[in-house]
């Protein structure tokens, strides 16, 4: 079985945060050997969603220089409350089009991006702000009606529209798999990813930037790199179980 195990303990300081980094690293590692791959082809996207601020530099300063968060108003905050820190700011939820201002303002990266208006209206206001923005195209590559994301046959004409948007960088793809306690079920997911990237980069290598596959979360992530991603996106497995408390 190829799931990790959680953080065992709740991390605060900054040792305790190398140590998290570590085990996930290593993981990463593991995984990657077990398929040959480099494990540097590998970027780790630590999830900060409901983290607080004080949480967060610890783990800055521990070597998390990049944060994922899932709520534009969350995100926005954060990047402004730690401004002095220089961190790469990731959108890693569903966008409403009277947010898109604020992503275009602040965020480095998006990465569930799934329909024209909102690709628009980011061009636009990127360009007001003279910014660029990384996005990854979302895919429902699990079917469940409940994930959002494009069906895998609207990819391809999804990505050529996406050609005149200047402002906006394509990184590659991005999914949540199937939500399952079934490895097999979950691994269907990620192959299914890769294979829509394969495709395109075939055919045409000109709609899909660098062909990076987003896939993978505190749950699946080794499974996701034995079958290709290039981005795993890890929450809990780094600061532990989340708190909606607050
Ligand atoms: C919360 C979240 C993650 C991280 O989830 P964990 O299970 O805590 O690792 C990854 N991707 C997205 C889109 C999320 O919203």
């Amino acid at each position: 079985m190829s799931t990790p195990e959680y953080a065992s303990s709740v991390a605060t300081t900054e040792i305790e945060f190398r140590k998290a980094l570590d085990a996930v690293y290593e993981n990463i590692a593991v995984a990657a050997e077990r398929v040959g791959r480099d494990p540097r082809e590998i970027r780790l996207l630590p999830v900060s969603k409901t983290v607080s601020e004080e949480r967060m530099r610890a783990a800055h300063a521990a070597g998390m220089a990049a944060f994922g968060e899932n709520k534009v108003q969350e995100a926005e905050g954060k990047a402004e409350a730690m401004s002095d820190l220089g961190a790469h700011w990731a959108v890693i939820g569903p966008l409403q089009s009277n947010k898109t201002r604020n992503v275009a303002e602040f965020a480095h990266e998006f990465q569930a991006l799934d329909r024209i208006r909102i690709a628009r209206r980011l061009d636009g206001q990127l360009k007001e702000f003279d910014r660029t923005l990384e996005v990854f195209v979302q895919v429902n590559a699990s079917g469940e009606e409940t994930k959002s994301g494009l069906e895998p046959r609207q990819v391809e004409d999804f990505l050529e529209q996406l050609q005149e948007f200047e402002n906006l960088q394509v990184k590659g793809l991005m999914t949540m798999a199937f939500h399952s306690d079934d490895e097999t079920v979950i691994r269907e997911s990620f192959i299914m990813l890769r294979d829509i990237r394969d495709d395109i980069r075939e055919r045409r290598p000109e709609l899909i930037g660098d062909g990076e596959l987003s896939m993978g979360m505190s749950n699946d992530y080794m499974i996701a790199i034995e079958e290709g991603s290039t981005v795993v996106r890890v929450g809990s497995a780094i600061f532990g179980e989340r708190d909606y408390s607050n």
